[in-house]
């Protein structure tokens, strides 16, 4: 490594100056170009035919790079979940890429390991689980797989050596996200095996419905391990009524995992936490630091509320590796993945470094300034809204859009202003703001209403096209 501080000082300069001067300049938050475009840009082929990149070379990979990037900092960064990653999280991944210790078995990472263990202490307190225990996971989709795992051992505990009883079946709304029907798949149910909840006209579990779905169940000889109620929706940025749902968890013995990945950062708020009011008596959840807590990808909490249930969950002999006694301290057995990197030190160090304050000050902020996106757009009668926000999420469409989604967010894209993704709720398809960037205010909401409502309008001309895009709706 004896070029580490000069090739990464470098880098890191490069890096820091080109963020500082896109937020004085007018550079669009997101190409619009398509692969071959891209990759072209990036000159990959180049570097894999034997040539090595100098010093030169790597600055102008790092700039096509970055000019080939979303800028999730971009005040008109609005499509996706991911954080604008702040410094701790950055530290983070360098202090483990540069040490490499996994946190697999606990001599191969000591102060890995404990800083994952302390991370998930803090998690599983803001959530009120004392006797909880929770590892990290590389993402909120093996989370939810992880859970269910749990979920379907606790109530077959023979299912880890025999697998599936016949009718074993996962309750969940079609509005939950989708790794839940992936975990399904995965864990022999079939995505059949997830029987779907009724919801209303947006897309939240019908609480009221719950039981006719029950009784289905019950008559068709099936079995639910388990209830995924999501805090919040992808889609919508709407929450389930936990509370209601646990109680009817609790009154059939039904596991009830809380697929919080984006929205149970709400629980730092005293004034927002009510919105997971219940959830202190769920089974698992699921929480990202990626999404609401300014870390980089990927630092998910993966938490149970009763400890037994998650220590061994994947408990193996490897003679080579565990020890008997280690057995509730080696991440090793209770988390899928062997090798990972140490995923609560970006959470921690966010933590040490900024305050809980800090971090909470951040999902109020963007929390609030969605509802005042509620406002100017619930008072312009340009467009239509199907409900009042829960988080930093929120649909809205032009009114009397009859056009293709996907065409008019492209056009909004070409502008290099604005990056929104769409969803659809029922049959209706929406534009949807995620707000994320510390730098969007209300001044940015009002010129995003003036350029989708010009995109919308016929007079608006698209750009041509350059190079071949996709147009797919994206959903993380
Ligand atoms: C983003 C999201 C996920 C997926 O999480 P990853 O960390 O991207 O794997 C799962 N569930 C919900 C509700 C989400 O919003």
């Amino acid at each position: 490594m004896d070029d580490l501080l000069t090739v990464a000082s470098a880098v890191l300069t490069q890096l820091v100056t080109r963020a500082e001067d896109l937020q004085n300049t007018d550079t669009p938050v997101v190409t619009t170009e398509g692969v071959e475009a891209t990759t072209k840009d990036l000159d990959l082929e180049r570097w894999l035919t034997g040539r090595t990149m100098s010093r030169s070379d790597l600055l102008a990979f790092v700039r096509a790079y970055c000019d080939n990037a979303a800028d999730l900092w971009h005040p008109g960064y609005f499509a996706h979940q991911i954080a604008p990653p702040d410094t701790p999280g950055v530290v983070a991944d360098l202090l483990q890429s540069v040490t490499n210790n996994i946190p697999l078995i606990y001599e191969l990472g000591p102060a890995a390991t404990v800083v994952d263990r302390v991370a998930c202490r803090w998690m599983l307190d803001k959530v009120g689980w004392r006797a909880g225990s929770g590892t990290m996971a590389n993402g909120g989709s093996l989370g939810n797989l992880t859970s269910l795992v749990a979920a379907r051992n606790a109530r077959f505990p023979d299912a880890r050596e025999r697998g599936n009883p016949g009718g074993t079946v996962v309750l969940a709304p079609l509005t939950s996200h989708y790794s839940v029907r992936k975990a399904a798949m995965v864990m022999g149910l079939g995505e059949s095996g997830v029987r779907p909840l009724a919801v209303d006209e947006v897309g939240r579990i019908d609480v009221g419905r719950v039981a006719e779905t029950l009784r289905a169940v019950g008559s068709a000889g099936q079995v639910p391990i388990a209830l995924v109620a999501t805090a919040c929706a992808t889609a919508t940025g709407l929450y389930d009524d936990i509370a209601a749902l646990a109680e009817i968890c609790q009154r059939h013995g039904i596991w009830l995992h809380v697929d919080g990945a984006h929205g149970a950062s709400a629980l730092l708020s005293p004034r927002l936490r009510g919105r997971l009011a219940g959830i202190e008596t769920a089974s698992s959840l699921v929480w990202d630091g990626h999404k609401m807590m300014r870390t980089s990808a990927l630092c998910t909490g993966v938490l149970f509320r009763d400890g037994d249930h998650h220590n061994g969950l994947f408990r193996q002999d490897a003679s080579y590796l565990y020890r008997e006694e280690m057995a509730d301290v080696d991440a090793g057995q209770f988390s899928f993945e062997t090798s990972k990197a140490p995923l609560g030190l970006k959470l921690f160090l966010t933590l040490a470094m900024r305050g809980e304050a800090a971090l909470r000050e951040y999902v109020e902020s963007r929390f609030d300034l969605a509802l005042t996106l509620w406002q100017l757009l619930t008072e312009d009668p340009r467009f239509e809204v199907p409900y009042q926000p829960h988080t930093n999420i929120m649909c809205f469409r032009p009114v009397g859009f009859t056009g293709d989604v996907n065409v008019l967010r492209r056009r909004i894209a070409d502008t290099g202003r604005f990056y929104l993704s769409s969803a659809k709720i029922g049959d209706v398809p929406y534009l949807r703001a995620v707000l994320m960037s510390p730098a969007t205010d209300v001044a940015t909401l009002r010129e995003l209403l003036d350029t989708v409502a010009v995109a919308a309008s016929d007079q608006a001309q698209p750009r041509q096209p350059r190079g071949e895009r996709t147009d797919d709706l994206i959903e993380l």
